[in-house]
Order: structure tokens, then sequence, then C-alpha cells
């Protein structure tokens, strides 16, 4: 880990990231929302849910990296005006995906939080750009990379004047098909001895399992994750993107339900020595 300069953690101290009225770094926060923005209704009726269910942050893509061309590749602009506008209706700050250098600039425009995905991990020229824009940005771990490369581009951004970076486990390939990625939750204990960037989980991308969401997000409270990052949509059913691993908001209550009173007792155990 010698060349990481800025991202290796020195002190006691850790980076907290303030995104309007929300926090990264401090407590469990909780980003939900679809994984693409699909309509009007479908964006306004599932941020509608999570907010009632108090999630602090509110996602959805406009721009989606498929696997196959021939996929739904996301609304582009209107989807970010329509999740810009289902964030100032609910009061909660929008985290986004960006996977063209090109567009930096004015997705930037509209969103709180730039996600840059596993399959961006390692494209430099993306760093950099988000790098120069002052926008915090959401790193998703690469899901063939080591903590160590992880870092690395963490660093990239951080040398370009961007202080404002947030690490997400989304988990990794390894041999098993159950699940669609492993979920690497030994990252969160390993990053925090490493970085003073905070770490959120993706319990959705790593398990691509509804019923395994909830353990692993009460997981990721145990483990010291600064919060995680899910999907609900309001009619899984009707998703254009991920739907078999969309939670209702019915299932997202019942998480956040069982999360809050962990979240509190974690927070009253008493430091490790
Ligand atoms: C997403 O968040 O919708 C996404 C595409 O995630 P990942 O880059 O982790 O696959
Ligand atoms: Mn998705």
């Amino acid at each position: 880990m010698k060349n990481l300069k800025l991202a290796m953690r020195e002190s006691e101290q850790r980076t907290i990231i303030k995104i309007s009225n929300a926090e990264i770094g401090r407590g469990f926060s909780v980003i939900a929302g679809p994984c693409s923005v699909e309509s009007e209704e479908q964006m306004f009726e599932s941020a509608r849910a999570v907010k009632a269910a108090g999630a602090d942050m509110l996602r959805g893509g406009a721009f989606k990296p498929r696997t196959s061309p021939y996929a739904f590749q996301g609304l582009g602009l209107h989807g970010l005006k329509l999740l810009s506008e289902a964030g100032k209706e609910t009061g909660l700050p929008i985290v986004t995906e960006v996977i063209d250098p090109r567009d930096v600039s004015w997705v930037a425009e509209f969103a709180d939080v730039l996600q840059i995905g596993t399959r961006n991990m390692q494209n430099y020229s993306l760093l950099k750009e988000v790098g120069q824009t002052g926008r915090p940005v959401l790193l998703k771990r690469g899901m063939y990379s080591t903590l160590e490369e992880w870092l690395n581009c963490a660093e990239y951004i951080l040398s370009e004047g961007n202080p404002n970076v947030i690490l997400c486990e989304r988990g990794i390939r390894t041999f098993e098909t159950y699940t669609r990625n492993t979920l690497d939750l030994s990252a969160v204990p390993a990053i925090k001895e490493l970085t003073h960037l905070p770490i959120i989980i993706d319990p959705t991308h790593s398990t691509g399992r509804v019923n395994l969401i909830g353990p692993m997000s009460l997981a990721a409270v145990a483990a010291g994750a600064d919060g995680l990052i899910v999907e609900v949509h309001y009619d899984p059913a009707r998703a254009l993107c991920d739907a078999d691993q969309a939670l209702t908001p019915t299932l997202f209550k019942d998480i956040m339900q069982r999360l809050r009173p962990l979240q509190s007792f974690m927070g009253d155990l008493p430091e490790n020595s």
C-alpha cells in the first residue's frame, strides 16, 4: 500500500462526508431506490416509499452499464431530471451513476453523489474527471479487485483534489454461483484499518437474492460499516433492470425496522481495545 499518500489512515481521525442534510461516516446511512429510473410514477412512488421507511438518501440510475448492449440502458437526462425532482419532493439527496467521462460535469449538476460502478472502478480517465468535480463520489469495488487496487482508485480521485470518497463493497466474483457475487464483509474492518474513508455495503448486487438482503444488511451494521445502498422498487415484477433482486417497499420497511435498533445497540457497545 506504499503508494497511498492520501487514502491511508494515519490517525484515529475518519472522514465524514456531508451531503446536504445527510452525512456518511457518522452513524449508519441508508441509500435506497430503484436500480434504474424508469418513469415518473415508478421513480416518485419508489422515492416516497423509501423516505417513509426512513432512508437517508435516494438512488436511481439514469445511465446503466448493462452486460448486454440490447438491455435497457437508462433514460439519460430525462431520468436524471425525474430523480432530481423525486429527491426534491422527498428531501433526500440523490446518488446516480456516471459511466462516461464526457458526462461527468453536467451529471454533477444534478447529482449529490456520483457513483462509479464496479465495471468502471479502474476507468482512470473517469476517476480523474470525478476527482475534478467537488461532488462526493461513491466508488464501488471492482468485482475482480483487491483492496489495494480499490484504494489506489480512491487515491486517483483524492489526488485530483476531491476528498469526498465513499467506498462501497458490492461483492466479488468467486466460484459460487448460487449468489450473484460473494459479499466480502471482512472488507469492512480491513478497510477501516487501512483508510480513513467511509465504507458502505451493497447487499443487493452482492447477493442478487431478495431473501439474503435483510440478513446481509444487519451483518453490515454488525461489521461496522458506515451504511448501505440497496435497491427498492415500488413494483419489482415490472422493473426494467435487476428485477429479481429488488425489494418491495414492505420488505424494505421490515429491514429498516430491524436495522435501526441494531444500529443503536452497536452504538452502545464499548469500543474495541
Ligand atoms: C447499480 O448500482 O445499479 C450497479 C450497476 O451496481 P454495480 O456497479 O455494483 O454492478
Ligand atoms: Mn442494479
